[in-house]
């Protein structure tokens, strides 16, 4: 064992009321290897910071996500949400465990081909599908999910012209008594939309209806809203199949299941607090089975599940530059990754653990991040040991959106490896280089040179 960091005996204020019921005890032990893969090692060999992914927990949240709702519905199929985390070692490890892609992009969507997914296997969402993306989408026969009325017109004219009858859904939005509601995507239940649009797709002849998509928000933490949204989708289905005497092929509930990271604000750790995937799985599959359907008329159930199949696959390591006291006697702890790849960080209280055994002495720290703007912080409070410059930390629940959302400002973006399930490590994403940043930069010949 390392030796304990000495700690030098410090007289503070204690303030009352800053106290969990726990006590002031840190929140965190030590988390000194991932996947049996040391912490110090990985920082050594790629760099600090350094993104994580765990190959094994990535298989066994879909495998879990898949069982659970297999248990309960006989036709299940999963569709991978690209913009979650759009790295092709985490898209190809899913469709390697059988899921298909959700896709809300034409960028997106060619990834999705370029993995080999076969087109009809692509669910193409989203508001903005140019006219060439719609064209792409028929000739590969991928299921396009309708957003708005002009999609809808030019869908029908561009399936003329190509005498093709592609395949489509209606994306539909709805009152599931979560507020606010989503209602910018899709065709609104409620007021007739989504009925509407139905009859007009079926009027013009030229489109194929097999689906109907809802995806009613993100970090949803309850499961009932789903069952209210199946209900929903199923009656919408059952309506269709009385008026043209035809299936709706499937209700895609999309994504929007929270995953075990901590919003701001609440009370109890996420780990604690949000639901299990169970119980999403219970709400859907219970408002489908008893809507009516006859049993051999039941629609496919697709899931378009992003964050809670990833977010704890992913990890952030970095190091401490510096400590230093803020004017009101505060600790605040300076880390070499800031908000810019850590874009949760705004909602979420990430869990954060040392990466190297600590003593007993804990405070309450303030942690920055190294870019140069107030806004740069990473945990406004948080419990540790006296954390020194090039100590190491581990942060949890990144695998979702941090990556695919993450910029260049300031720093550059760091590396990504991956932990396959035989605990071998493999880069996945090399850091960027001043030369990523400028790739695609043209500076005008008069502006070369200068006198100063
Ligand atoms: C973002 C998105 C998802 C995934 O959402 P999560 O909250 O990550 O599960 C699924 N479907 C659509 C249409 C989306 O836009």
């Amino acid at each position: 064992m390392d030796k304990k960091q000495y700690e030098r005996p410090i007289i503070k204020s204690l303030n009352t009321g800053l106290m969990n019921k726990f006590g002031t005890r840190t929140e965190y032990a030590a988390l000194t290897h991932i996947e049996g893969v040391s912490v110090k090692s990985l920082l050594k060999d790629y760099g600090s910071p350094l993104f994580v992914l765990s190959e094994r927990k990535i298989r066994e949240n879909y495998r879990n996500a898949k069982r659970v709702f297999e248990t309960r519905y006989p036709k299940v199929q999963f569709a991978w949400s690209y913009k979650t985390n759009y790295l092709n070692a985490v898209c190809n490890t899913f469709h390697q465990e059988g899921s298909w892609a959700e896709v809300v992009s034409r960028f997106e969507y060619e990834k999705a081909i370029n993995n080999g997914v076969p087109g009809d296997k692509i669910l193409f969402n989203g508001p903005d599908k140019t006219d060439s993306d719609l064209r792409l989408s028929i000739e590969n026969n991928s299921p396009i999910h309708i957003d708005h009325l002009d999609e809808l017109y030019r869908l029908t004219e561009i399936a003329t012209e190509m005498d093709k009858k592609p395949r489509v859904a209606i994306r539909v939005n709805m009152d599931t008594g979560i507020y606010p509601m989503w209602d910018r995507f899709g065709f609104n239940y409620e007021n007739g939309q989504a009925w509407d649009a139905i009859n007009k797709i079926m009027a013009s002849g030229k489109l194929n209806l097999v689906g109907l998509h809802c995806h009613i928000g993100t970090f949803m933490l309850t499961p009932s809203a789903y069952g209210v949204a199946a209900s929903k989708l199923s009656e919408l289905a059952l309506s269709f199949k009385n008026q043209y005497d035809q299936d709706i092929t499937y209700l895609d509930l999309g994504g929007g299941f929270a995953s075990k990271n901590t919003l701001k604000g609440s009370l109890l750790p996420g780990a604690d607090s949000v639901p299990e995937i169970y119980e999403y799985a219970e709400a859907i599959t219970t408002a489908i089975l008893n809507a009516g359907f006859a049993p051999d008329d039941l629609p496919y159930l697709y899931l378009e599940t992003g964050r809670a199949m990833v977010d704890d696959a992913g990890f952030l390591l970095g190091s401490v530059i510096s400590n230093k006291r803020l004017s009101d006697g505060r600790r605040a702890t300076i880390m070499d990754f800031g908000v810019n790849i850590m874009f949760t960080s705004f909602w979420f209280d990430h869990k954060i653990s040392p990466a190297q055994e600590f003593g007993h002495h804990t405070e309450d720290t303030i942690l920055y991040g190294p870019l140069c703007m107030n806004i740069d912080v990473v945990r406004e409070n948080i419990t540790l040991p006296p954390l020194k410059p090039g100590d190491q930390v581990v942060v949890h629940h990144m695998g979702a959106y941090n990556i695919s959302q993450s910029m260049q400002f300031i720093s550059l973006r760091p590396a990504i490896v991956m932990i396959d399930t035989d605990k071998k490590v493999h880069l996945i994403k090399a850091a960027e280089t001043l030369e990523t940043l400028e790739k695609g930069e043209v500076l005008p010949e008069y502006l070369k040179e200068f006198n100063i």
